[in-house]
């Protein structure tokens, strides 16, 4: 990764890892894996309810310009019969082990920018190595999928359903991309499964002077006509900083270029549509028994909504009791904004009070066990932690990619995954805040 103090683009240095693959129990990882396939149909059907995503938005809008923004958005390209319908979609379900339980729960679905889809397979391979430098330890099992590839050939069936050669596939990114070498295994698989598929990177500012779109909603690049956007950026509000970035967004999404993911994945992404489907009748709508309507409603943990009515004020009343047991979540993606522990009775306090409160979701907090590894962090020896060794705590993430339609499905499978991991006593996982690092599970 590029370090977030550096101003030479050309300086990299290592991601935070873990020596040895963590241990993670077979069944539940097989189980998020094998919903995969249901979560990804989900997401797509909520996206396309258009009533239920303005219902379960509306109080949003009002308190967040972010969301509002994004709606705006969406409800114009809903008006415009030329824009593209069909959709793809990148996802990574997020999951921890409850210790307690003893079950898997569902942390997040992303549904933008779902990242680490390349590191994951560099992890994968160095662990695998070490471990069989271990004599006696048995190798895991190599999986049938690495999320590289999958995510390439997604990308790549959405540029060949476009059916232009010539066509491009557009990387959307930050103006500093610290996860640079993740996006380039992307692109390199590309070039390896497509070597005809050109992949070409700008920024949000770059594209205002570079990017039209003609009256046929043909959008070109540089004169590159193209067939694939794929937005690593634009998931919170600072991607939108400069210039016209929201209106670049907007025509980005108007156009007849296929969105990875388009406005409508990403709004079906957020935390409040999370809590909403939480209660097993609203996932029902979503999903049939026969779809794995069960076995995906078994991984969600408690979700309240905090909204300004009865519901809400017992949440609140339930959580500044035990503020210990929740964690409090904003409308917000990318680490670093939820609250732990006592913050969560403070902030409770804070927004009890006003239409604030709306754009909350109180989560129960999942406890998993700890396990012991090596974390190796770029200008640290090992030995200057102590003996080494670190309690650690694992999330899972299992990608998924659909392309669809509103009535049809044209590809839909699991990815791949990833294992994240973050010391014991840190709250979150995430690795660009700054927190977690790379992992892979070992499974038992
Ligand atoms: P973001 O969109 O910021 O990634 P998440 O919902 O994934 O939001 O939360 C960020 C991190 O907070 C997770 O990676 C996890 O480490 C921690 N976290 C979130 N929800 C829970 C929970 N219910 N129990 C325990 N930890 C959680
Ligand atoms: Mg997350």
């Amino acid at each position: 990764m590029r370090p977030a103090n550096e101003s030479n683009d050309d300086v990299v240095e290592t991601i935070k890892f873990t020596l040895f693959p963590s241990p993670f129990p077979s069944r539940w990882c097989n189980h998020a894996r094998s919903i995969q396939k249901s979560i990804n149909l989900m997401v797509h059907r909520v996206a396309h309810d258009r009533a239920f995503l303005q219902e379960t938005l509306e109080t949003i809008i009002k308190v967040d310009p972010f969301t509002r923004n994004l709606f705006r958005i969406y409800t114009k390209v809903n008006n415009d019969h030329k824009a593209q319908r069909k959709c793809l979609g990148i996802f990574r379900a997020d999951y921890m082990l409850n210790s307690n339980l003893d079950a898997l729960r569902q942390i997040e679905v992303n549904t933008i920018a779902s990242s680490f889809g390349g590191l994951t397979c560099v992890i994968e391979d160095l662990h695998r190595y070490i471990v069989s430098k271990l004599n006696s330890t048995r190798l895991p099992d190599k999986y049938s999928i690495q999320a590289k590839t999958a995510l390439a050939k997604g990308l790549i069936k959405a540029w060949l359903d476009y059916g232009k050669n010539d066509a491009i596939i557009l990387f959307v990114v930050e103006k500093k991309v610290r996860n640079i070498c993740d996006q380039k295994i992307i692109e390199d698989e590309i070039f390896n499964l497509q070597p005809n598929a050109v992949v070409k990177r700008r920024t949000f500012v770059e594209l205002h002077s570079t990017c039209m779109m003609d009256e046929e909603n043909i959008l070109r690049v540089n004169g590159d006509e193209v067939a694939v956007v794929y937005y690593r950026t634009g998931y919170v509000p600072k991607d939108y900083d400069s210039g016209d970035s929201w209106e670049i967004r907007l025509k980005l999404e108007l156009s007849k270029a296929i969105k990875c993911p388009p406005v409508n994945y990403q709004l079906a992404g957020s935390k409040k549509i999370q809590q909403v489907l939480a209660k097993k009748e609203m996932l029902q709508k979503y999903l049939s028994q026969y779809e794995g309507l069960d076995n995906v409603f078994q991984t969600f943990g408690n979700i309240y909504s905090l909204s300004k009515n009865e519901e809400g004020d017992r949440a609140i009343e339930m959580a500044l009791k035990r503020p210990e047991n929740y964690v409090l979540k904003p409308q917000r993606e990318g680490g670093g904004n939820n609250y732990f522990g006592s913050d969560v009775a403070k902030k409770l306090m804070q927004i009890s009070q006003n239409d604030q409160r709306d754009a909350y979701i109180l989560m129960e907090l999942v406890k998993p066990n700890p396990v012991t590894n090596y974390v190796c962090i770029s200008g640290q020896k090992l030995r200057d932690m102590g003996s080494g060794k670190s309690k650690i705590i694992s999330e899972l993430g299992i990608f998924g990619v659909i392309l669809a339609d509103k009535d049809n499905v044209y590809y839909n499978e699991e990815a791949g995954l990833l294992l994240r991991s973050k010391f014991d006593e840190t709250n979150e996982t995430g690795i660009s805040s700054g927190s977690g690092f790379i992992d892979f599970p070992f499974l038992f």
